[in-house]
């Protein structure tokens, strides 16, 4: 009922092959037969959302490796709407899955197709938050773990739960993207499934975002879905989400695809100023949003193609910009997030202030990872506790000294 299909020349994989890109190089997408699915349309209207919940949808067929996964909150964001000055505003958290970052997604089916082909070790490389979620994964299937991490640019808490679910944990005297070649190699020789996001299968999991924005709209369809870009595969694969509803005539259009990255890694974002598909990869990505410090995305053509295809865009946003975002969110809407998972908030004002986007679009900013991930950022950007006596006067004259 599907197969994996090159985007650039059309070429097919059956899915018992072990197989991450085509021959020719390009990128695999997973392909249905959406006339043969079947949807149980009472199930869908009732039930809470979840990964699983869209299980007709994805390519596995025996009991997922779970742990609760997805059926993240969508909140509605007044207050930060106002002052962003935007009608109507939606966080879509997605800190809140099980290790805390939407990676949860892509790990559930990744895992469960890894154990369905039978392999016996994983591996990826990480900007941090793979890593936590393929440990947590790795350790509920009971599979040994392996993570590449880019030396002293992975935040704090990322690393420890690495560690505590037990995976083998490298740390590269290089960057992310020199990481990335090492695991390929290592995963294609020594027989390692790879859990990088150029898995098509991580892919299939995150597309449940789009399908759960819709289900939590009364399947309904925002005008706009706003995402942090790092690699670039949760703005392909959230879009998909959307055109499969479509597809299966849930909904009749599709939001606006818009990525954000940062102003010190955004290769994705001048592609898409200079209208073509191919990005420049950047030698020396920097940014506070280690997440996204990412200089050649592996999956930037097909995030390009939802951008240029659902009439998107995308733009980069300085560190100061998307930090103001993130006390915002925390400030005026109670939601903690991680240096990345701002960038959709800063984009979205930015794009706001230059005339981009109007006023009156109906807009889901994803927010992607939980704040606690990275508690050095917050310290380095907070106003430090104030020490004081242990008796009532000094507390006193703290409480109401300015
Ligand atoms: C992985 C990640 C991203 C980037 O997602 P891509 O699919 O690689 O573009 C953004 N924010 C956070 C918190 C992440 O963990
Ligand atoms: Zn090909």
């Amino acid at each position: 009922m599907y197969q994996l299909e090159c985007i650039e020349c059309g070429q097919k994989y059956t899915d018992s092959e072990v197989v991450y890109t085509c021959k020719c190089g390009g990128l695999l997408d997973v392909i249905y037969d959406y006339s043969a699915i079947q949807l149980d349309m009472e199930r869908l209207r009732t039930e809470a959302p979840s990964v699983w919940k869209y299980k007709a949808l994805l390519p596995v067929e025996g009991k997922p490796v779970s742990i609760h996964e997805g059926g993240t909150p969508l909140y509605r964001c007044d207050r930060l709407a106002e002052k962003i000055g935007i009608k109507e505003l939606y966080v879509k958290h997605e800190g809140l899955n099980p290790s805390g970052s939407f990676k949860d997604r892509g790990m559930t089916a990744g895992v469960t197709k890894a154990m369905e082909l039978g392999m016996k070790t994983l591996a990826c490389a990480s900007t941090g938050n793979t890593s936590a979620s393929l440990s947590t994964y790795g350790a509920k299937a009971g599979l040994p773990v392996i993570v590449l991490l880019p030396e002293g640019k992975v935040a704090l808490g990322k690393v420890a739960q690495a560690l505590i679910h037990g995976a083998k944990v490298l740390s590269i005297k290089g960057n992310f993207d020199e990481a990335v070649v090492l695991v390929r190699q290592l995963c294609d020789e020594e027989k390692i499934y790879l859990l990088n996001s150029i898995n098509p299968y991580r892919l299939e999991g995150q597309k449940t975002i789009g399908h759960e924005i819709c289900d939590q709209l009364g399947f309904n369809v925002p005008d706009r879905v706003i995402v942090p870009v790092g690699n670039a595969g949760n703005t392909a694969a959230i879009y998909k989400g959307f055109k499969e509803f479509m597809e299966l005539g849930i909904t009749d259009s599709v939001p606006k695809m818009t990525g954000i990255q940062t102003e010190g890694a955004c290769p994705v974002t001048k592609a898409f100023k200079m209208g073509v598909e191919d990005i420049v990869p950047e030698k020396n990505p920097e940014t506070i949003a280690t997440a996204i410090r990412i200089g050649n995305p592996v999956n930037a053509k097909k995030a390009l193609r939802a951008i240029y295809e659902s009439g998107g865009c995308s733009e980069a946003v300085s560190d100061e910009e998307l930090i103001e975002a993130q006390k915002d969110l925390a400030q005026l809407e109670g939601i903690g997030v991680e240096p990345a998972s701002a960038t959709s908030i800063a984009g979205l004002k930015k794009l706001i202030d230059s005339g981009v986007i109007d006023h009156d679009e109906k807009v889901v900013c994803v927010t992607t990872g939980h704040l606690l991930k990275d508690p050095e950022e917050v310290m380095n950007i907070s106003t430090k506790p104030i020490t004081v006596d242990a008796n009532i006067e000094a507390v006193r004259k703290a409480v109401f000294s300015r």
